[in-house]
């Protein structure tokens, strides 16, 4: 594991001799809790058959975090993988990954599979938004890829961004709004509450139908 920052953690898991994970980019595991509770994680990097990564956001600090700060390298997990419907189904000419906090793990997924390993040739666009612009991690990962492929640019976003570095104060539906997706775009969106229902609000506005987006909630939305 590595700890980017207090808030932040990233793990690679290594499957037990034998076992085969055959999955999707921004599928998610289960993972069993020793209390018999279940936590869902997204796989953060493109799929491999022995391995995955899962990036964990440790402030919620319920039972499923609890148990992944305490794990020590070397111990077994039990999960239940693959899960999931956030996954590339067609081809579209512009593509928009929009991610807040540790929603980036499933979006960093596909965008990776569909770069590295199917050679996708499409535009990709990912705009990530953070509270605090010090959380962000994976810049130099974004910059090499942007660098390699014509096709990848991005966008990071945070609460307190100073300008500095790159990092605007925006909300992600206002960076959409800048960069006007043509008709024929799809979206694939992660995050918390409040970033999904703003930007499936300025979708919808704006003429994308649920056709055209693609999303998991990683916590569900407070009703009221
Ligand atoms: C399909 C799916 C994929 C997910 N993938 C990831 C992932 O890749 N990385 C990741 O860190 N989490 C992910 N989550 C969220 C994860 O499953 C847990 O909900 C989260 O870790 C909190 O679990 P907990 O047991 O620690 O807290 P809980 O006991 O469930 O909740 C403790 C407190 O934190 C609040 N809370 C619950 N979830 C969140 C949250 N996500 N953000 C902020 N506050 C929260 C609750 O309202 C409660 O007040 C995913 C969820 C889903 C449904």
């Amino acid at each position: 594991m590595e700890q980017f920052n207090d808030r932040f953690w990233h793990f690679w898991f290594q499957l037990e001799t034998g076992q085969q994970l055959e999955r999707l980019a921004g599928q998610y595991v289960s993972i069993l809790l020793p209390d018999g509770q279940r936590r869902a994680y997204s796989m953060a990097d493109e799929p491999k058959t022995q391995q995955f990564e899962l990036l964990i956001d440790m402030l919620p600090a319920g039972a499923g975090v609890t148990y992944l700060r305490q794990l020590q390298p070397g111990e077994t997990v039990e999960i239940l993988a693959p899960l999931g419907q956030l996954v590339v189904k067609g081809r579209a000419a512009q593509n928009y990954l929009l991610a807040s906090g540790s929603g980036i793990s499933p979006l960093r997924s596909i965008v990776r599979d569909q770069l590295l390993t199917q050679k996708n040739t499409d535009e990709w666009t990912l705009i990530w938004s953070m509270s605090h612009e010090s959380d962000f991690f994976w810049r130099d990962e974004w910059a090499q890829l942007a660098a390699g492929h014509q096709n990848f640019d991005y966008y990071l976003l945070a609460d307190d961004a100073t300008g500095e570095g790159g990092i605007q104060k925006m909300f992600v539906p206002e960076q959409l709004a800048l960069l006007s997706p043509p008709a024929e775009s799809h979206f694939y969106l992660c995050g918390g509450p409040v970033m999904m229902a703003a930007c499936q609000k300025w979708l919808t506005e704006h003429g994308f139908g649920p056709e055209m987006v693609t999303l998991e909630h990683f916590q569900v939305p407070k009703r009221g």
